[in-house]
């Protein structure tokens, strides 16, 4: 039998970036117009990787700023963290990169495991903040990064296997748990 492994990840970002809609789709497999519940909101599912399998539990939060101060339970017992920002939006990629200032402080400044998106790509025509600007982010932080559209199930799909993945990597990176 395979082991079930459990995985505790954050959704962060400014609000209206579209978190609740990519944890959404994740789950229920279909976008929701217009759904914008300001609470936060757990979802847990199980995904297979390969031989493996894990109980991704997903904390979808009401969005933040950068004046915003994270709780500890964003940052104790958490295995990894999906930073969102709309493509749309310049301000929410500043707030990203302040999140990610603080989380990598509260986590003692060690390698953290982030998938970095730029969610609303179906809307280019608004782009404000190119795709070479987020990859550059988060080669900085040694994170991966997607562009993704919450209308779209696969891309939303493959940001959740890749954090599951990118958890795997930085604890390799460190030795077994
Ligand atoms: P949150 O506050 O970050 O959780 O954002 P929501 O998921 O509530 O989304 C905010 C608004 O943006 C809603 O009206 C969504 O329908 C819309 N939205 C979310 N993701 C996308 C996307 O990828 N493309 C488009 N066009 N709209 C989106």
């Amino acid at each position: 039998m395979p082991l079930l492994r459990y995985r505790k990840v954050v959704i962060l970002g400014y609000r209206s970036v579209g978190k609740t809609s990519l944890a959404h789709q994740f789950v229920e497999g279909e976008f929701l117009e217009g759904y914008d519940p300001t609470v936060e909101n757990t979802y847990s599912k199980i995904v297979t990787l390969g031989k493996d399998e894990f109980h991704l539990h997903l904390v979808d939060t009401a969005g933040q700023d950068e004046y915003s101060i994270l709780p500890y339970s964003f940052i104790i017992g958490v295995h990894g963290y999906v930073l969102v920002y709309s493509i749309t939006s310049l301000h929410s990629f500043q707030v990203v990169e302040s999140l990610y200032q603080k989380l990598h402080e509260g986590h003692g400044k060690t390698r953290l495991p982030v998938v970095l998106v730029g969610n609303k790509a179906d809307l280019s025509p608004d782009r404000e903040v190119q795709a070479v600007e987020g990859k550059r982010l988060a080669e900085s932080w040694g994170a991966t990064f997607m562009e993704s559209s919450a209308r779209e199930n696969q891309l939303a799909q493959s940001i959740f296997t890749r954090i599951i993945q990118e958890i795997a990597r930085v604890e390799n990176s460190y030795g077994p748990e």
